[in-house]
């Protein structure tokens, strides 16, 4: 399993978010997905091997400035269309991918349903999109709402989520790996080097516990409390 994301390259977005999966493709995965936001989040997911992905969008592309791309390797559902990752609230405000297990999403997920949120997935993921939607109807901006979200998630998470009409993507980690990829005017996640080894070797590896925002003039790491991390950037030396 794995996660990609790029900012940056608004032509070639869904280019690139292929190209990273399939160099994550070792990982092992049943399921693999995209979106990408304009003034929408457009998401296209398929169960099985990635040239199903492929030969979707093929058909219907989807397009935007901002991405991210998943392998799913299920822990919670069976593998099929609507257990692929990424995953939406009900508005189609956000979509979100995970690698991980959210221990506790059934109780999340009662008080959400309680409050009239609809799942259309078996996934312990689908909890964070909705709240990140019930925040945002709180009134809180992107960012908070990633925050507020994660803060209430317990488990083992590399997380990713892009906004209709936003122009970054958010990221965060514990217990599973996640890197960015810095390039000049472009930045990547993933869950590995290699997705994006061929356009950087400029890295940057975040710590449990870390978020990220990355958008087009660059990226910033900061703690669960919003404060500032300086970190390092590496220089990888060998080819993908
Ligand atoms: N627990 C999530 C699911 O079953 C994510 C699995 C993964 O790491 O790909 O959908």
């Amino acid at each position: 399993c794995g996660i990609v994301g790029c900012v940056g390259r608004p032509d070639e977005t869904l280019d690139v978010l292929m190209h990273g999966l399939s160099k994550l493709e070792y990982r092992g995965y049943d399921s693999a997905g995209v979106a990408l936001a304009n003034s929408a989040v457009e998401i296209e997911k398929h169960e099985g091997e990635l040239a199903n992905l492929e030969r979707a969008v093929d058909d219907d592309a989807p397009s935007g400035p901002v991405g991210i791309g998943h392998t799913r390797w299920s822990t919670h559902g069976p593998p099929s269309d609507r257990n692929s990752h990424p995953h939406a609230d009900c508005e189609g405000e956000v979509a979100v991918i995970h690698n991980g297990i959210i221990e506790n999403f059934q109780t999340v997920k009662d008080e959400l349903t309680a409050a009239g949120h609809e799942f259309t997935s078996d996934t312990d993921t689908e909890v964070v999109p909705h709240l990140i939607e019930s925040a945002l109807a709180d009134g809180a901006s992107h960012e908070e709402a990633f925050r507020a979200a994660i803060e209430r998630v317990e488990g083992s998470y590399a997380i990713a989520a892009v906004f209709a009409g936003g122009d970054s993507v958010f990221c965060t980690r514990q217990d599973s790996p996640l890197v960015l990829g810095i390039d000049d005017g472009a930045t990547y996640l993933a869950s590995d080097v290699p997705a994006f080894r061929e356009f950087t070797d400029r890295v940057v590896y975040l710590e449990d516990g870390e978020f990220a925002r990355i958008d087009a003039d660059g990226w910033d790491v900061s703690t669960a409390d919003g404060e500032p991390v300086e970190k390092t950037i590496h220089t990888v030396n060998w080819d993908a």
